[in-house]
């Protein structure tokens, strides 16, 4: 692994190279988290050059920082395989299969040692931050001949100032870990929330651990109704156990009964069914006080605690913490890509391709059809957002789903489309698809059969492949 300003051989950075030589430009990756460890992995097996791009001083940094949460899925789920080639080859003791591991092993027993491996570990940059990426001498607005043809340029922050760097394709695993959503309920921080941001977290603290302190013997807000709420809930009462007088209250935006707290014992990943299976029966037994709904409008401060308002059934009502925990999911930082052309549905920003299979909106079904290079395309050919970050706005993502999505892309980079589109990954149940959102069947969100996804289905089918990007139209008449 290289760190911060040392350059490794397959980084080109050359601007007079001659554009016929681009296939032996790296394919930049963007985050060196699971899928972008994994994505090396693929594009390596295929005989292409990663070079992967991460901003912190180690691989797995986001990962690192839920280093004490317990993953839902067990081993068999959370690695690639062409990155277990890697691993095995230098003589890897592969974990057990049906163990759960938390973030921190993750890392240490898998993340660290790929990123360690001698095919990989002269390929990622360490202390890298990319902060624009843009074709060669082509704005966003610019159109012009060669245009698709040309390598991209990212713009890099390393601690030796500024340097740009190109590539013939780019894959952003970037993750969503840095841009958590907010408390407020208009998707906007609530007023007052960035002033108050040093007693309040976002994610999953921990508070059995290194935020104790914080939150023993207080009270703590939650808010959000996914899997990190549901943990820090379950830490929480945890914690109470031992430390009198702590506290929990637990917002949600809906009432009680339109909360989806998983499939329970039907779901295929039995430790996420679990989760959501404790964590309703804390919420039952009224071990935890649950405000549902409960829309945060304010976060101001009133006799040294915060002091929390919203709206309950359309009435104000201000509640008091101590302590507040965000875990009201995440969105993606498209900000260093402005001078890409993307294509994301407007709600989701996902791929519209994508989007219909995921959105919340829709259906609850956390159980997604594997996907692969056809629906992560954007207009700006050679360029994709996979892993965490392909989710948009919408939780759900499975790492196996993100591996899917690098081993189809690696493919289609190599040239072997019907690699490319045909689908290797069955993924697990929720045992939950709610279908009172959706006009979709029961049946909706099964595991999918291996396939292939050169033929697309009905829009509208909400977990079924999803159909190829529609062709571009002709002129401007059309
Ligand atoms: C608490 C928690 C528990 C989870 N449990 C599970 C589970 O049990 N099973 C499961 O399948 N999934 C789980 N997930 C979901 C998902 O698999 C993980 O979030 C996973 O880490 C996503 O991997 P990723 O590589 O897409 O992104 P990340 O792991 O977020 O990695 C992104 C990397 O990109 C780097 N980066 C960001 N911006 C830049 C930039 N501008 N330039 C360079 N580098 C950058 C970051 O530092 C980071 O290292 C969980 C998620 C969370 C938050």
């Amino acid at each position: 692994m290289t760190s911060c300003c040392s350059r490794p051989a397959a980084a080109s950075t050359d601007p007079t190279h001659d554009p016929a030589a681009d296939t032996r430009l790296p394919v930049a990756i963007i985050g060196a988290g699971p899928i972008g460890l994994a994505a090396a992995a693929q594009l390596l097996a295929r005989g292409i050059e990663p070079l992967v791009l991460e901003a912190g001083a180690e691989v797995g940094q986001a990962v690192r920082a839920w280093r004490h949460v317990r993953m839902f899925s067990p081993w068999a789920f959370n690695t690639d395989a062409a990155a277990r080639a890697l691993l095995t080859a230098e003589g890897w003791a592969e974990p057990d299969p049906e163990a759960y591991p938390t973030g921190g092993e993750l890392v240490d027993r898998y993340l660290a040692p790929l990123a360690a491996t001698g095919a990989l570990r002269d390929r990622i940059r360490t202390g890298v931050r990319v902060v624009g990426v843009a074709r060669r001498d082509f704005g966003r607005l610019h159109n012009g001949e060669g245009r698709d043809a040309v390598p991209f340029v990212l713009h890099v922050e390393t601690c030796c100032g500024m340097e740009a760097i190109e590539a013939r394709a780019v894959i952003d695993c970037s993750g969503t870990w840095n841009a958590p959503n907010s408390a407020g309920s208009h998707g906007m921080p609530a007023l007052g929330e960035a002033r108050h941001a040093d007693r309040i977290a976002y994610g999953i603290p921990d508070v059995l651990g290194a935020d104790r302190a914080s939150h023993a013997g207080r009270t703590t807000l939650v808010v959000g109704a996914g899997h990190s709420a549901m943990n820090a809930v379950l830490d929480l009462v945890e914690l109470a156990k031992t430390a009198p007088g702590t506290r929990i209250l637990w917002a949600f935006r809906r009432p009680l009964g339109a909360v989806n707290f998983g499939g329970g014992a039907r779901d295929g990943l039995s430790q996420r069914g679990e989760l959501g299976a404790r964590a309703q029966a804390l919420v039952e037994s009224g071990a935890v006080t649950a405000l549902a709904p409960f829309l945060i409008d304010r976060i101001a401060e009133a006799d040294g605690a915060l002091s929390v308002s919203g709206r309950q059934e359309g009435r104000a009502r201000t509640v008091q913490a101590d302590r507040m925990v965000v875990a009201t999911g995440f969105r993606p930082d498209l900000s260093f890509l402005r001078e890409i052309r993307l294509g994301l549905h407007p709600a989701v920003e996902a791929t519209p391709a994508v989007a219909p299979l995921i959105d919340p909106n829709l259906h609850s079904c956390g159980t997604v059809r594997p996907h692969g290079e056809a629906e992560l395309r954007h207009p700006e050919a050679g360029f994709y957002i996979a892993g965490m970050k392909s989710y948009g706005r919408a939780p759900t993502f499975l790492l196996a789903t993100g591996h899917e999505q690098v081993r189809s892309i690696a493919a289609y980079l190599a040239g072997d489309v019907a690699a490319a589109r045909r689908v290797e990954l069955v993924l697990p149940e929720t045992g939950v698809c709610s279908t009172e959102r959706s006009a979709a069947t029961a049946g909706c969100c099964g595991p999918a059969a291996a396939t292939t996804l050169a033929e697309p289905v009905a829009a509208g089918a909400c977990c079924g492949p999803a159909a190829a990007p529609a062709p571009k139209a002709g002129g401007c008449c059309g």
